[in-house]
């Protein structure tokens, strides 16, 4: 059984989906762990780290590819890699099946055994494999950091001879992994923090930290669905947050906005009239920038500005902090990995149990077709959008 770990290939990604702490377990469970050199470099891990922890080295990615039964990889692979894969891969990692669903038809179609590790569910057997929670940690916080020296201001209250700087004010929107984060940042950083989430449950979370809660009322309709997800909410609902949000954007001088419904569109929370109360200097990092972004003025991957406020929208800021970021992702990959491996299995051998609710969550493809039900039909409606545009 090997496992094989690649060098990531998207732009910008620095983080490697194993480190050599991981792989040590897994050589000392029988397994053989194969990386193609470097895959460690931008997370700092040379090769040698790797050999010490017991894997081999690869400089063939093709043949690493082809022969590796299991690929952790942090996110979805290049159709060229796809190509390399057979009905006895498994591919584990950030796969985006919810968005980008073609991105994954070469594996599909290879018979190759998917799993997404954003759809693991928010268990609390699944918590020491919530990768998504762990790259929301990494972006809040570093999202603050960007917030503040983009800043022509200081974070914190100083009273000094020269007299008395007053604090900067923070208000972040959607208080869950990554807005909680950034909450606690902007605090240790000695911001004055205010912080809006449909959930009401956040009120609590937000208010331990030692931010204000502002509360809309949304004449108590739903919104979270069972898993504890927001919902997408209706625009008279979204439009009673926007206004709140536009007050207070004018006492803002950072907006740090991370608000997401999974699958869908980010919602756009912050308007244009928003951006052009804030004073100019005044900086909006929008986290929610992957899935369109929250503000109506975001560009997904470009910094701008708009009257004086930057605008930055980041599209992965996880891979600006690639030591910490690959650490908490190696460690989710190899929880998850063991899973994969356990009950009952002959050492180092897979025993998928489709049964299990976290791995039959997380499986979104096998035997060449897609398993997950939402998936299914998103290829399935894009297919029949191809067949028609073909048939015109
Ligand atoms: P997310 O990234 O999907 O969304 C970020 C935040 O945006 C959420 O708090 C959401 O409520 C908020 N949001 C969505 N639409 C909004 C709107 N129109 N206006 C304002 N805010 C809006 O969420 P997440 O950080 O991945 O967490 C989602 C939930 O899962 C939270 O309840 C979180 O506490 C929970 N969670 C549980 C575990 C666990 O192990 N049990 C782990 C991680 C997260």
């Amino acid at each position: 059984m090997r496992i094989g770990v690649l060098r990531e290939t998207a732009p910008g990604e620095t983080r490697v989906a194993l480190l050599p702490d991981a792989v040590k377990t897994l050589v000392s469970q029988g397994l053989e762990v194969g990386v193609e050199p470097g895959c460690g470099a931008g997370a700092g891990v040379g090769d040698q780290d790797f050999s010490t922890a017991g894997a081999q080295l690869w400089p063939d990615r093709s043949a690493l590819l082809a022969t590796a039964d299991v690929i952790p990889v942090v996110n979805g692979m290049a159709p060229d890699d796809q190509e390399e894969l057979s009905a006895h891969s498994v591919v584990a990692g950030f796969l985006r099946p919810l968005d980008e669903p073609e991105a994954l038809q070469t594996a599909i179609s290879r018979g190759a055994t998917l799993f997404a590790l954003e759809l693991v569910p928010r268990i609390t057997r699944a918590q020491s494999m919530d990768a998504l929670s762990s790259m929301a940690t990494v972006s809040g916080y570093k999202a603050v950091l960007l917030a503040a020296v983009t800043l022509p201001r200081m974070f914190p209250m100083l009273m000094t001879a020269a007299g008395t700087v007053p604090p900067a004010r923070v208000l972040v929107l959607g208080a869950g992994v990554a807005g909680l984060q950034a909450i606690a940042t902007a605090r240790r950083l000695g911001a004055v923090v205010e912080a809006y989430d449909v959930r009401a449950a956040a009120g609590e979370q937000v208010k331990s930290l030692g931010a204000k809660f502002l509360e809309v009322d949304l004449g108590g309709i739903p919104t979270e669905d069972q898993g504890g997800y927001a919902q997408e909410l209706t625009e008279e609902a979204l439009d009673r947050g926007r206004d709140l949000i536009t007050k207070a954007a004018r006492t803002a001088d950072v907006i740090i906005t991370t608000a997401q419904v999974p699958g869908k569109r980010a919602p756009l929370l912050i308007r244009r009239a928003a951006v052009e109360a804030m004073r100019p200097g005044s900086v909006i990092v929008d986290l929610a920038a992957p899935s369109g972004g929250n503000c109506e003025l975001t560009r997904p991957g470009h910094d701008t500005e708009h009257r004086g406020v930057r605008l930055l929208a980041p599209l992965n800021l996880p891979a600006t902090v690639p030591v910490h970021a690959s650490q908490l992702y190696s460690r989710n990959m190899g929880n998850f990995l063991q899973l994969l491996f356990k009950k009952g299995a002959k050492k180092g051998e897979l025993n998928l149990d489709m049964n299990d609710p976290i791995i039959q969550s997380a499986c979104i493809a096998r035997g060449g077709e897609p398993v997950n039900p939402r998936v299914a039909a998103m290829l399935q409606a894009r297919a029949t959008v191809c067949d028609r545009g073909r048939a015109l």
